[in-house]
């Protein structure tokens, strides 16, 4: 038995009709439940201390030499602002292969560096761009209080610097962010100074920090991209099963159905079989990415969500191959830290060593990336997620023991579409133009600018403004789905200078997740797109036929 849901919701979309809401308080709403879900996400219990008998079951991996400013005594720390700076600026200096460059600074103004690794030790992205090798970018501690991953980029760069895998760069480029939220770090907090969580913002980019990541994405497009991050060991685990997390590391592509098939394809035939040889090769225990809402009653175990506005999503809409690598480690300080950061190290130097493999990489993403341009299925806007038993692996805390615990689970990649639209040629936005154009070239979509004013048969939508729901967990996707729509065709006055946006482009995902208002996270839901009080029409309507000529492409 499934529950309806908006694509990433999550949650029912029945039973909450209230009357029409003034923008200002839709806005005002979804700020609080972001907040909310912010609040909920801090509320991390201080270190958990594992038993012993559990800390037996990971215990480091010495076949793994970590060069990072972590491992540097005898005594693993973690790794300060200013030692990663000195860190990652010495190995540029002493490299062939590395340049720093920087994404800009932080809201509380710290450096957000950001390395190019070429053959070439080439600094200008244009440049590496041309060297035609699949782009693999690796971003790390995006949410402060999951060091490893960061960590692991460090050891990463060293080793493509001058270690084992130098070797790998006649055939890669490779861009590695290795903290992508500092101020993060600096309070051990998952979100950014602002409150806000960095992981869902990659659809509305109002976060600096996100919006510089896009934006050198934007100059040096991703073939790839792996996301590090770390899970909860303990907390609600603990706390609703009496049991702690046992695999080692959880990981999950892109899952929005949106996402070119074909980029999918290439995650499971490419790079999940390399990720599971290393991890079987270092008995590294793994499956995929899985978390439970906060709700205590509720024990439903959830595989990530479909949210476009989620990193691991994003990635994949805008045409990348797109992974979230988690490892066992938020909440137990550093307990079993080389073992975490050597699990990011192996599943990086994995994926490097698939890329550089696979000779057809390249023009395997693009001709991807042609599909998804060339699409003319429906979009699915509402779906249901199967839900079925599932056996989920945990330990006993006192003994390590396993304590397989049965769950519902809900599979995210398993959908039966509940609602499906036509998809456009493209949309047309007659308000906020400028600011959709702004945010959609961040992620990679083009627009134009209508070149006559003109009569024109369209799509309309008649929008029914909805009270936000409530009980948001963190899990959940940024502003809720505070719309509903219903299309139509109809025939509108399109001034000049309207926007239009085609759908006959690689990241046509991102601007169907970005247009159609009742999409989580839709720019009208979050009032990208501007509606006052008393409107009911959308400032935004679906071309199905004849797309209007631009003033220039
Ligand atoms: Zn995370």
């Amino acid at each position: 038995m499934g529950v309806v849901e908006r694509l990433g919701g999550g949650r029912s979309r029945l039973g909450y009709d209230e009357p029409m809401m003034k923008r200002a308080l839709v806005a005002t709403v979804s700020i609080a439940l972001l907040l909310a879900g912010v609040a909920a996400a801090q509320r991390a219990p201080s270190d958990y201390r594992e038993s012993d008998a559990v800390l037996a079951h990971y215990p480091a991996l010495p076949e793994v030499a970590l060069q990072s400013p972590a491992f540097a005594a005898a005594t693993a720390s973690l790794t300060s602002q200013d030692d990663l700076i000195a860190f990652v600026s010495k190995l540029a200096a002493g490299s062939r292969h590395v340049r720093l460059a920087s994404l800009g600074r932080s809201q509380q103004g710290r450096e957000l560096p950001m390395l190019y690794v070429t053959q070439e030790g080439l600094d200008d992205p244009a440049a590496i761009a041309r060297l035609g090798r699949p782009v693999i970018w690796l971003i790390g501690q995006q949410h402060g209080n999951e060091p490893a991953g960061g960590e692991a980029m460090l050891a990463v760069a060293s080793a493509l610097s001058s270690g084992e895998l130098a070797p790998l760069l006649d055939r890669i480029s490779v861009v590695i962010v290795p903290r992508g939220n500092p101020d993060g770090a600096a309070a051990d907090r998952r979100v950014l100074a602002s409150g806000a969580d960095p992981n869902r913002d990659h659809l509305l980019l109002s976060q600096p920090e996100i919006r510089a990541l896009h934006q050198a994405m934007r100059v040096l497009p991703p073939d790839v991209v792996f996301d590090h991050h770390e899970f909860s060991v303990a907390w609600r685990w603990i706390e609703k099963f009496n049991a702690l997390q046992a695999a080692d590391v959880m990981i999950l592509e892109a899952t929005h159905p949106g996402v070119p098939r074909s980029l999918t394809d290439i995650a499971r035939r490419l790079y999940r079989p390399a990720l599971d040889a290393a991890m079987a090769h270092h008995k590294l225990t793994s499956h995929d990415y899985v978390t439970t809402a906060a709700n205590m009653d509720d024990r439903t175990v959830s595989l990530g969500g479909n949210a476009p506005g989620i990193a691991r999503n994003t990635f994949g809409l805008r045409g990348s191959v797109s992974y979230l690598i988690e490892t066992r480690g938020v909440g137990i300080g550093l307990q079993s830290y080389q073992r975490r950061v050597a699990t990011h190290y192996l599943l990086a130097k994995a994926l490097l060593e698939a890329s550089a493999s696979d000779s057809g990489l390249s023009a395997a993403i693009a001709a991807a990336r042609q599909e998804a341009a060339a699409d003319r299925s429906p979009l699915v806007v509402s779906h249901k997620v199967a839900r079925r038993p599932f056996e989920m692996p945990l330990i006993d805390p006192d003994t390590g023991a396993p304590k397989p615990t049965p769950v519902t689970l809900a599979d995210s990649r398993t959908l039966t579409s509940i609602e499906r639209r036509e998809r456009p040629l493209g949309y047309l936005v007659v308000r906020g133009g400028a600011a959709v154009a702004e945010h959609l070239a961040l992620n990679d979509v083009t627009s134009c600018e209508v070149a006559e004013a003109n009569k024109l048969a369209v799509e309309t939508y008649d929008v029914q403004r909805v009270a936000a729901q409530t009980g948001a967990g963190r899990e959940s996707i940024n502003p809720d789905q505070s719309v509903r729509v219903t299309v139509r065709p109809s025939a509108v006055d399109v001034p000049r200078g309207a926007l239009f946006v085609t759908m006959a482009q690689p990241a046509a995902g991102i601007a169907a997740a970005a247009l159609e208002p009742d999409s989580p996270g839709s720019y009208l839901g979050v009032g990208v797109i501007p509606m006052s009080d008393g409107e009911s029409q959308a400032p935004v309507y679906r071309v199905m036929a004849d797309p209007p000529a631009c003033l220039r492409p």
